[in-house]
């Protein structure tokens, strides 16, 4: 049972003009398909070749001696949330469970949006921003490299991928930009509400 790189959820010019048909080229056929490749290599004739890739991640997040599978392992997961995070025409108002948990729990989706960018941009170097259930409350983390709530028995909701690679071609450097599009027209509720009502 090898792992697989998912098929986008949506067409690779969907996202226009917030997140081009190149960047996810490149985001997902060459930097989510390297962590698929490495990760099939690093298993490839070892106990870990059946079993899932959340057992894969459980499997290496204390092992310093497979830091190179946590890696890749989890940055094959967290690419394939991140995709299911987006959508064409999201972002705006949370709708459903989710709308009345983050009116409950930070106050008001005006003050959810400045923690999530907060987060987003609070993140130094390469990493992500996640809206995650935590002691059931709605939490905004952030996490470095490849580490993923997950790991942590944290569960996520949604996440923004805040490495470069997700931004650079369409706002260079630019990341608060590229935050606020996501959160302003992309965000996937649906996905939000399947996840919290997990
Ligand atoms: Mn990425």
């Amino acid at each position: 049972m090898a792992v697989i790189l998912p098929a986008l959820p949506f067409e690779k010019n969907a996202l226009e003009p917030y997140i081009s048909s190149l960047t996810l080229e490149y985001h997902h056929g060459k930097h989510h398909n390297t962590y698929v490749v490495n990760t099939n290599n690093l298993i490839k004739e070892t106990e870990l070749e059946n079993i899932s890739l959340e057992n894969i991640i459980a499997h290496c997040v204390n092992d310093s001696t497979k830091t190179a599978l946590f890696n890749n392992a989890a940055q094959v997961w967290n690419h394939t949330f991140y995709w299911n995070s987006l959508k064409p025409n999201g972002g705006g108002l949370p709708n459903g469970a989710v709308g009345e948990k983050i009116d409950a729990d930070f106050g008001s989706y005006e003050n959810f949006v400045k923690l999530f960018k907060e987060a987003a941009l609070g993140q130094f170097g390469s990493g992500w921003a996640w809206l995650v259930v935590e002691n059931g409350k709605l939490n905004l983390v952030k996490t470095t490299n490849a580490d993923t709530p997950i790991a942590h028995g944290i569960k996520p909701i949604l996440c923004i991928d805040v490495w470069e690679h997700a931004y650079y071609l369409d706002y260079k450097n630019g990341r608060a930009d590229y935050t606020d599009a996501i959160i302003k027209n992309l965000l996937n509720w649906d996905f939000a509400n399947e996840n919290l009502a997990r």
